[in-house]
């Protein structure tokens, strides 16, 4: 695979101009944050994700990780490149200054996770849900908790980990088993966990697990779960490692992609009466606790689709500069191309690239903007910080599932554009195809981001929450028909829009007393959502670009087609995804369950 190389330019284009993060700057607690400053930060980490992360990113993938006697062993060169990581401060980056952290905004660890996601997903994973976990424990945990773990998980001498899932419950957590009996100051914790990400390995000397567990007696469903920190090794008071924890990985998962990333089955109190085990917060409060962590991971998760879209675009674009077969029809703006070219003259590449890089820039946009409306809303108490919540919540299941649909399809034109070689492993183009898979199921898969977007964040308000963003999509729709090249893509998202407003009235009218009808036609509504938004996000790039074209032609210009690109091949996508809204209340379009079954 050709080195990952991060789009600096067009990342902090997306930061400072789409997303605005400028307006987080005004913020007390990021006053020392600033432009300049956010741009060198990230021209480091994009040192490190080309020169450490890249490298081991095939590694990773062939040889992957393995269990020996319980314990894990990681891919030969993850635990170096995780010093160097730790040393660099880069775990610290958006953490709390009181535990050492740089206290710097949230979307600035999300953009520099971009480029370590692209350039090594398994590796970027493990610091991933450990942010997740400070998170949790920073926002709910008592203050003793907090002083003996968030130091060291902070600056990453001690990683972390999210651990939810049980083999009879995966979206449905309200089935989880696993116990938890008080006994003195703590509990002692018995269950298997599966799939647990980076759930073991030698890279620190410490891993904390975060466990949602039922303590004896209580009540059934989500009402009845609680979160415990459960160490892999238990902390003595005076703050050295003591005893091995009753926390085992039983083993390691064989998988379609991320081979590097460690995902474990996890045996808590099999050896004993049970695995040693903290309350976080209140007794049966843990799922809520919990949603700090995956909102979090949910958005990491949608910014990991931009990641492997980006790489497979990257690879896509040397591959078809490279290889030439043919002769291309002579288009405009290659004139002068006569013989046997590289595939990039082809005007099918090209559009299958076109499609690649509108798809990415477009998904980076979404996730940085919900990325920055979280910074906003985290901020402070006043009614703007409100707003801004409610909008990265309203955005957050959209990024997450939107952004992981399209790279399903880039990725998988990476391959394409590779023609033969893109199904031969030794290109790279199918690790990232397959690594990618994942990403639209775990943290909630499609299914539960588009039931949670539909349910929760649109029919529950009456869409009033969407209603206030459609205002800000307006008003870019104002200033973009000041421009007379921009009147076109205007018009086609002015008419996207209006889509949009007729099928949620529709909904709300339908959906609200036929849950059938909202389950069915849920994907379909967030897919067509997240196309007229990104649509938006596209459009907002190219009024900014019109106005800075003369600054630097190349990239502003470029900025303008790929909009004008998507307002014509991928925006009308979403008429297709609001009529089969519109067709969910149809039960007659759907076999009933015994049908399938024979
Ligand atoms: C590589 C990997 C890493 C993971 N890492 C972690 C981790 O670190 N920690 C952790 O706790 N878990 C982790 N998971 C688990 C992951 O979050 C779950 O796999 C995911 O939530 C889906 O649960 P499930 O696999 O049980 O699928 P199921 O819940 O059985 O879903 C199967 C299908 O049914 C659909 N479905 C289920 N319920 C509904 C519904 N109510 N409405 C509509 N559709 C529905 C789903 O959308 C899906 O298409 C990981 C999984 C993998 C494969």
């Amino acid at each position: 695979m050709s080195n990952y190389t991060a789009p600096l330019k067009e990342i902090n284009f997306v930061l400072n101009e789409v997303a605005d993060i400028g307006r987080v700057y005004n913020q007390a607690r990021f006053a020392e944050s600033n432009a300049e400053l956010i741009a060198s930060i990230l021209e480091e980490g994009a040192k490190f994700a080309s020169g450490v992360l890249g490298p081991l990113n095939t590694v990773g993938d062939l040889i992957g990780s393995k269990i020996v006697d319980k314990h894990v062993r990681e891919t030969s060169g993850f635990a170096e490149a995780y010093q160097k990581f730790i040393e660099g401060g880069w775990t610290a980056l958006p953490c709390d200054p009181e535990y050492g952290g740089m206290g710097l905004p949230e979307s600035i660890g999300i953009a520099a996770m971009e480029m370590w996601s692209a350039a090594n997903l398994s590796f970027a994973l493990c610091p991933m849900l450990g942010q997740g976990a400070i998170e949790a424990l920073q926002s709910h945990a008592s203050d003793e908790l907090r002083d003996t773990y968030l130091a060291k998980m902070v600056s990453g001498e001690w990683t972390g980990t999210m651990n939810l899932t049980e083999s009879q419950a995966g979206s449905d957590l309200a089935s989880i088993r696993t116990r938890a009996v008080p006994d003195g100051d703590h509990f002692l914790l018995s269950g298997t966990k599966i799939f647990i990400t980076w759930g073991d390995h030698q890279m620190t000397e410490n891993i904390i697990h975060l466990v949602l567990a039922r303590v004896e007696g209580a009540p059934e469903g989500v009402r009845g779960i609680s979160l415990f920190v459960v160490p892999k090794f238990l902390v003595e008071e005076s703050g050295e490692l003591g005893a091995h924890n009753d926390v085992y990985a039983l083993s390691v998962e064989h998988k379609i992609g991320i081979h590097g990333s460690p995902t474990c089955v996890m045996s808590y109190g099999e050896n004993s009466a049970g695995a040693v085990g903290f309350l976080v917060g209140e007794e049966n409060m843990g799922l809520s606790y919990m949603f700090t962590m995956m909102n979090h991971a949910r958005l990491n998760v949608g910014v990991e689709g931009v990641a492997l879209s980006d790489r497979a675009y990257q690879q896509a674009v040397s591959y078809a500069s490279d290889r030439v077969q043919g002769k291309p029809p002579v288009a405009n703006q290659d004139a002068g191309i006569t013989k046997n070219a590289p595939i990039i003259y082809h005007p099918d590449v090209k559009r299958m690239l076109m499609l690649m890089r509108s798809l990415t820039e477009g998904s980076r946009a979404l996730c940085y903007l919900t990325a920055v409306n979280f910074d906003l809303g985290h901020g402070g108490s006043d009614e703007g910080a409100e707003t801004a919540l409610a909008r990265a919540e309203l955005l957050t299941p959209i990024a997450k599932a939107w952004s992981t649909e399209v790279s399903q399809e880039v990725t998988s034109l990476g391959v394409q554009v590779h023609g033969g070689m893109g199904y031969i492993e030794e290109t790279g183009a199918a690790q990232l195809m397959r690594d990618a898979r994942i990403t639209t199921i775990y943290e909630g898969t499609t299914g539960i981001q588009a039931n949670d977007f539909i349910g929760r964040k649109v029919l529950r308000d009456g869409a009033t929450e969407l209603a206030g963003l459609l205002v800000d999509v307006r008003s870019t729709l104002d200033s973009a028909k000041e421009h007379e090249a921009l009147l076109t893509v205007a018009s086609a998202l002015e008419s996207s829009i209006v889509e949009l407003e007729q099928i949620t009235d529709w909904l709300i009218m339908r959906g609200k007393k036929d849950p059938v009808l909202t389950s069915t036609a849920a994907f379909n509504y967030l897919m067509g959502a997240g196309t007229c938004i990104t649509g938006w996000l596209l459009v907002k790039s190219a009024v900014i670009s019109m106005k800075k074209v003369n600054e630097d032609p190349d990239f502003y210009t470029s900025k303008i087609t790929t909009c004008r690109f998507f307002t014509a091949h991928v925006l009308p996508r979403s008429a297709s995804y609001f009529a089969a809204v519109r067709s969910s209340g149809e039960a007659d379009l759907m076999l009933p369950a015994s049908a399938f079954l024979g």
